[in-house]
């Protein structure tokens, strides 16, 4: 699997320069029951089409950023550092990812 994906930083490079840390996922209230706990840590929604994901561009600048591509093309349709949404419409505070994919 090979395409281009874009650093917010560096521009378009091999996405083996990067390394993929899952979708974005949301946190769960600040005293969570089993069940959201559960569905916090084990579960994906590991969609067909586009999601939202966490990148680490780690032969490169070494940032963080997001990014939402489609799953079942691979193309990337957009790349953003995080917390730079517009103020009319703030981005989500995204949870950072516990254990990076090497
Ligand atoms: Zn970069």
């Amino acid at each position: 699997m090979s395409f281009l994906l874009s650093c917010p930083n560096c521009g378009p490079r091999d996405v083996n320069e990067f390394a993929y840390s899952g979708e974005v996922t949301t946190r769960p209230a600040e005293t969570p029951d089993l069940r959201a706990l559960t569905d916090y840590v084990y579960f994906r929604r590991n969609v067909a089409g586009v999601q939202r994901e966490w990148w680490y561009h780690r032969f490169g600048c070494e940032v963080w950023f997001l990014a939402e591509r489609d799953t079942r093309t691979n193309e990337v349709l957009r790349v953003e550092l995080p917390g730079r949404g517009d103020e009319a419409t703030p981005a989500p505070e995204p949870a950072i990812p516990d254990t990076p994919a090497v």
